[in-house]
């Protein structure tokens, strides 16, 4: 049954008119927060009205082709008729209801994909609201596992350079301490355990003495540690860097033998980015505790999940302590809308052929880039699966790189030295070459 259209109801306006006047972008400016922004002086926002495929449509009508993805999430693009339908199917049936006590099918139907594709081993799925989130959620796993073993003692965390976990405060405090934009908290986060990020390239021969710092640091610590913490082959926000699989690999192997917890944050590049499905993969390893978000509704809605192993669960589940509960629960758990879409998203994407498609976008890139390796003041480039990254020698001036790229008909957001670009997989040859072109030109001048 459907509740009765009301006049009231009837009366309102179905959506937003797609336009934005001078006086909203006023409003905007001041009054709303955009990400790191100041509330004084805030960067240039560019008005956009509509979405659709690899297009971003500006107010004035230009269209941007889309470098980003909304932050690695929109891997199909947007405005998409196979989500979008089950996104207003599963509206039409049950939006929200909470999790507490009560389960639903759409939250049944995501966990079963999860477990299904994810290594081999992560069995158990807590769903929460954002990435961010879901690395507090791993983290405290991992602490309550060890509370649960009786060694409260194990309350620190080691992790490597150039990393990035999210905002909220756990996570912070894995972030790196300089890139990982939280340097001013540094006072009130727990000091964690850092190593040196590893220098060797993913693709590039092994060097076994990079891991060698990241080694003393764990047997040093071992008592203190609950766990591992890291970005598997790919640190995204944090640097843009792809290291080599043998260091994950020695990782997991090392974490073994000292009997630590290994949490992988796959949250950027889970759902094919990296040219596997889970980065994880290019090592062959598992994790013990798993976090994805991002991608994970296709950039539909805000949803992430902690995947954990049965070890993990059974451990924190058999305590006595809180009688094995895990502690956390948030209001919009499991949303079904987010559910609905994130199922319909993983099946679009395994019923097509993604791993060739990444492995285009990255020849796309790699070709479409090189030539940026001649200009002056670029200090490298680098691509993999279908990321592709322009480091500059000197941190660029966003505003008006941002703006350059948008007169040439690209929406791709730079920060820190970093022009980097991971397009919707759906994203042709000849958009990806203007894409690549538009970074080229405004990089050299
Ligand atoms: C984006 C990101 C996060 C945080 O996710 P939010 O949804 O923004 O909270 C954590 N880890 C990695 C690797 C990310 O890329």
């Amino acid at each position: 049954m459907t509740q009765p259209e009301t006049a009231a109801a009837d009366e309102l306006p179905a959506g937003a008119a797609p336009t934005l006047g001078p006086e909203d972008l006023e409003f905007d400016r001041r009054h709303i927060w955009h990400p790191y922004t100041s509330m004084n002086e805030p960067l240039p926002v560019y008005p956009v009205v509509g979405a659709d495929g690899v297009r971003l449509e500006l107010s004035d009508g230009r269209q941007l082709i889309d470098g980003m993805s909304s932050w690695w999430a929109a891997i199909h693009g947007y405005n998409h008729p196979h989500l979008n339908r089950a996104l207003k199917n599963q509206a039409d049936r049950m939006s929200h209801v909470m999790f507490g006590g009560i389960t639903h099918q759409p939250a049944i139907d995501l966990a079963r994909r999860l477990v299904d594709l994810s290594p081999e081993g992560l069995d158990h799925v807590f769903f929460c609201d954002s990435g961010s989130v879901a690395m507090e959620v791993a983290i405290k796993m991992a602490f309550q596992y060890w509370f649960a073993a009786g060694e409260s003692g194990r309350s620190q965390l080691l992790t490597i350079r150039s990393g990035y976990h999210g905002d909220t405060f756990q996570a912070m405090s894995v972030c790196d301490p300089v890139t990982g934009m939280h340097e001013i908290f540094s006072d009130v986060l727990p000091k964690r355990l850092f190593a040196p990020n590893p220098r060797c390239r993913f693709g590039d021969e092994y060097n076994p003495a990079d891991f060698a710092p990241f080694e003393k640091l764990a047997r040093e610590h071992r008592q203190e540690l609950a766990a591992v913490v890291l970005e598997p082959i790919v640190q995204g926000a944090g640097g843009m860097w792809f290291y080599h699989p043998r260091y994950l690999r020695q990782v997991r192997e090392l974490c073994d033998e000292l009997d630590l917890l290994l949490i992988a944050d796959e949250i950027a590049t889970g759902f094919g980015r990296s040219g596997k499905l889970f980065a994880c993969e290019h090592a062959g390893v598992t994790p013990d505790i798993m976090a994805v978000g991002k991608a994970l509704t296709g950039g539909y809605l805000t949803l992430a999940a902690t995947l954990a192993s049965g070890r993990v669960a059974d451990g924190i589940s058999s305590s006595r302590l809180n009688g094995g509960v895990l502690m956390h629960g948030p209001t919009y758990m499991a949303n079904p809308l987010a559910c609905a879409v994130g199922s319909a998203s993983i099946d679009l994407l395994l019923s097509g052929p993604w791993k060739d498609n990444i492995e285009r976008i990255g020849r796309g890139l790699e070709h479409g880039l090189a030539t940026c390796r001649a200009f002056a003041g670029v200090a490298d480039v680098r691509t993999l699966g279908a990321i592709g990254v322009v480091e500059m020698a000197e941190p660029v001036d966003v505003a008006a790189l941002q703006a350059a790229l948008v007169a040439r008909g690209v929406w791709v957001r730079p920060f820190g030295r970093l022009v980097y670009l991971m397009p919707p997989y759906i994203i042709n040859d000849s958009d990806l070459d203007a894409l690549c072109g538009a970074v080229c030109e405004v990089v050299r001048s």
